[in-house]
């Protein structure tokens, strides 16, 4: 018998063993199948059994493998879209690599490679999802979570990594346990200093006038040659690189003003009414800024060469808004954003389609007033048509918990409008209907401790959703607030 039926029978025997032992559903069984067949080295070490993540960037799987002591280990294989750009990849390889395996972040295994096809293998971690356990969490459950994610954030940024996409599906979580593991950099990048060889390289990618000035007066001058570069015996030539993040580039000119539309409903332009981008020297400064019209520089450059990545309703406002300076502190307000979720709660807090409306519904909890002066000091003009009030974190999470009555007025009748379970109608980040279905009676609140919530945990709160990332508190620093005196880091 040759390899190729060696492997194929192997395949037939692990889809086959599988299937017996919890039903696959047919699509997953091919996907499993496809998955054998671009990696046939994967039959002769793992048992795949199911598909346990599906994204826009991979697809995850649980695997069995037999050690050599004999025992049987659960794995995570994650499988790369085969357009990732080789870079991207290793990099996210690398994140892994070094910083992975303690304080909370995942570790990896192994990496299996044929023509584009990559897979990343980790550890298996059993994990609940967060939507399913967020309203049964006690408080010390909450206090416990947030511990061990600031400590993950504090461990990756000591080493320049910026995950970018923090939020509670790659932050996995095992309640019974008390395990915790930080996953995905697929959308990190590097501070300036970072240690992690390739997010340097990923910095220097410059693939970043390409949408404003077209493909042809681009001029790359650090552009990924394959052949010379560093990874390339990892990937064949990539077929498309959308997944590296954009270089930053300084601009000399102000930046066009962000116009908030007040009707949340309203979506943001489509792709005809975009303003098209055209060739404008770079260099040129307008004088457009605080004029309510845009002039032709800045239209061309609408879509301000600035990294934007993860989830609008975990975006930190200067991710909302382009600043082309964004540091570690992004992971900061991520943090602060599940904080909310825990505390209040409520998931997903924001729900927002687009930054607009996530910068909107950031507005209305902190203040318009605070979020304009906050972009000042980031170079963006926020331009909003009505003041919205900022409110008070600890009020506005016992409300929205169900310790405190919405009728003690305490909250901005407009808000109450659109998240007051009682009034009907809902807008931003209150998954409501479902919420009301599992308030807990005052009895299990105050058994799950939800009663007697320190102030320090608000103190805390305040400071992760510090607007300006200037002076956001950091991961160490927060692992050092009073919240956590008792704990041991
Ligand atoms: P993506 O880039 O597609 O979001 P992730 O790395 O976030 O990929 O993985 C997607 C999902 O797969 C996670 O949300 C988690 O549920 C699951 N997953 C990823 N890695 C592991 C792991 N090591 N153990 C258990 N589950 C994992
Ligand atoms: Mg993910
Ligand atoms: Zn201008």
């Amino acid at each position: 018998m040759d390899t190729a039926q060696t492997v194929q029978r192997s395949t037939q025997q692990s889809v086959e063993k599988g299937r017996s032992q919890h039903k696959i559903p047919r699509d997953v069984e091919t996907d499993i199948a496809y998955l054998y067949e671009v990696l046939p080295q994967l039959s002769q070490i793992f048992r795949i059994t199911d598909k346990i993540g599906e994204g826009t960037f991979s697809s995850v799987y649980l695997a069995e493998a037999q050690m050599t002591d004999r025992s049987r280990r659960m794995f995570a294989l994650k499988h790369l879209i085969p357009t990732s750009h080789p870079v991207r990849i290793a990099a996210e390889l690398q994140c892994l690599t070094v910083a992975g395996g303690k304080e909370n972040v995942m570790g990896v295994t192994y990496c299996f490679r044929k023509e584009h096809h990559v897979v990343i293998v980790m550890p298996y971690m059993e994990h609940q999802t967060f939507v399913d356990i967020v309203g049964s969490l006690s408080f010390e459950d909450v206090r416990h979570y947030i511990f061990h994610l600031l400590k993950a954030l504090r461990h990756i940024h000591k080493f320049g990594i910026i995950h970018r996409d923090i939020k509670p599906t790659n932050f996995l979580f095992n309640r019974q346990k008390r395990e915790y593991a930080l996953v995905d950099f697929g959308l990190a990048q590097g501070t300036p200093d970072t240690q992690i060889e390739l997010l340097k390289e990923l910095l220097g990618l410059d693939n970043a006038p390409r949408s404003v000035f077209g493909e042809k007066n681009v001029n790359r001058t650090n552009s990924h040659k394959p052949g010379t570069d560093k990874v390339e015996g990892l990937l064949s030539k990539p077929k498309r690189d959308e997944l590296i993040p954009r270089k930053i580039v300084s601009t000399k000119h102000r930046s066009v003003p962000v116009r908030i539309p007040l009707n949340q409903k309203q979506k943001a332009p489509t792709e005809t009414q975009k303003p098209k981008p055209t060739a404008v020297n770079p260099s040129l400064t307008c004088n457009c800024y605080m004029t309510d019209r845009i002039c032709n520089i800045c239209l061309s450059r609408k879509q301000q060469v600035a990294p934007r990545a993860g989830t609008p309703g975990f975006r930190a406002p200067e991710v909302l808004t382009k600043c082309p300076n964004q540091g570690t502190a992004i992971d900061m307000w991520s943090a602060g954003v599940i904080l909310l979720s825990l505390l209040s709660g409520r998931y997903p807090f924001f729900k927002a389609s687009d930054d607009l409306i996530a910068l909107t519904q950031i507005m209305t909890i902190r203040g318009s007033r605070e979020t304009i002066e906050a972009a000042k000091t980031f170079g963006k003009s926020v331009v909003c048509s009505r003041e919205l009030p900022r409110l008070d974190l600890k009020i506005l999470c016992e409300t929205l918990r169900g310790l405190r009555s919405w009728d003690d007025g305490l909250l901005p009748t407009e808000f109450q409008a659109s998240h007051n379970p009682a009034e009907g109608k809902q807008d931003a980040g209150s998954p409501a209907k479902k919420h009301k279905s599992s308030l807990k009676s005052s009895a299990e609140l105050q058994e799950m401790g939800w009663d007697k919530v320190p102030d320090d945990v608000y103190d805390l709160l305040d400071k992760l959703l510090d607007l300006n990332p200037a002076t956001r508190i950091n991961a160490s620093m927060a692992l050092q607030h009073p919240l956590f005196r008792d704990m041991t880091d």
